[in-house]
């Protein structure tokens, strides 16, 4: 029983090993890559509903790298996360979304804000503030021009950095999406506690709304809150003219999934606009 056991434990740890050196090396290729400018922000439009017209566009980080492909942000966030490098992400993609911003407003192309993902981590940092506002000086942009979407980890954090960072941010007159919304435990809880302007109703109600009366009943009634809270509700992750139906139908102000678009590149996202006003 003594040499099993030997030889599962060394199978066990042989194996932990080689995770844990995948792990090693693909977090300095995360490094590295952040560093050497290889990450890209693409870009997803949202639309506004009733209008048919542009309300923004959603900032997805994107890293692909020579000798491992494309690494799916699933991947390599949590990793940012675990290896410190997340704060360096977060203020990398604020910054190249800001950069990009300004880019199009000086060429004409209009694009009326940017939405950059945020970690609950990235609120630790005292500095986001005033990183922020250097951004928005520096780039001749006002604080509407951007939305930070946080997800409801940033209120389970007891990080004592972490409400102050978020009403600094609030105080700058930054717009806080709530990110997505319905999924959490205890989603209703935190619009109390949270200054957000925006709810995004994640997509896997949208997904199953047109199928199931009771999903649907749900969407509705998220709407209905954010109606009444006076929130604009984006609805992500919509794919069919049935899911955009429903939501025009239930009052839904913003949507955004690969119905009207993927996430792309800079330039196509330029293309994309230019098609979508002519
Ligand atoms: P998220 O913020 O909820 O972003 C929406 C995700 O849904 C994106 O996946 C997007 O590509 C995908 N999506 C958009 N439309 C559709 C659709 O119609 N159907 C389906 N099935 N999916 C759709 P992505 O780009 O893989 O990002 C995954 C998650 O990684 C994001 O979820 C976000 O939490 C995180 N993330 C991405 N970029 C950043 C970043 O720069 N910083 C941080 N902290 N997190 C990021
Ligand atoms: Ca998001
Ligand atoms: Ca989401
Ligand atoms: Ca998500």
């Amino acid at each position: 029983a003594k040499a099993v056991n030997r030889g599962r434990f060394s199978f066990f740890s042989e194996e932990m090993n080689s995770m844990a050196q995948e792990r090693l090396a693909l977090e300095g290729a995360l490094r590295d890559a952040l560093r050497g400018g290889l990450f890209e922000l693409h870009y997803q439009p949202q639309i506004r509903l009733r209008e048919h017209t542009l309300h923004g566009v959603e900032a997805l980080a994107r890293w692909h790298d020579a000798q491992l492909g494309q690494i799916s942000p699933g991947r390599f966030i949590p990793i940012a996360e675990e290896c410190g490098l997340i704060g360096e992400l977060g203020k990398w993609a604020l910054e190249e979304a800001c950069f990009q911003l300004a880019d199009w407003r000086r060429r004409g192309i209009q694009v009326p804000c940017i939405s950059v993902n945020l970690s609950a981590t990235n609120f630790h940092d005292l500095d986001l503030p005033q990183f922020v506002t250097g951004l928005l000086r520096r780039y001749s942009l006002v604080p509407t021009d951007l939305t930070l979407e946080i997800t409801e980890t940033v209120l389970m954090d007891t990080n004592p950095s972490t409400n102050q960072t978020i009403a600094a941010v609030h105080a700058l007159g930054i717009p806080l999406a709530m990110d997505d919304f319905g999924t959490g435990y205890s989603s209703l809880g935190y619009l109390r506690k949270l200054p957000v302007s925006e709810l995004k109703l994640d997509q896997s109600f949208v997904r199953d709304m047109a199928k199931d009366d009771a999903v649907s009943a749900l969407t509705n009634a998220v709407i209905r809150i954010g109606e009444s809270l006076k929130l604009t509700v984006v609805a992500e992750g919509v794919e069919d003219a049935d899911q955009y139906q429903l939501l025009l139908s239930q009052g839904c102000d913003v949507a955004q999934g690969y119905y009207f678009s993927r996430p792309m590149a800079a330039d196509e996202l330029e293309r994309w606009v230019r098609d979508f006003r002519a």
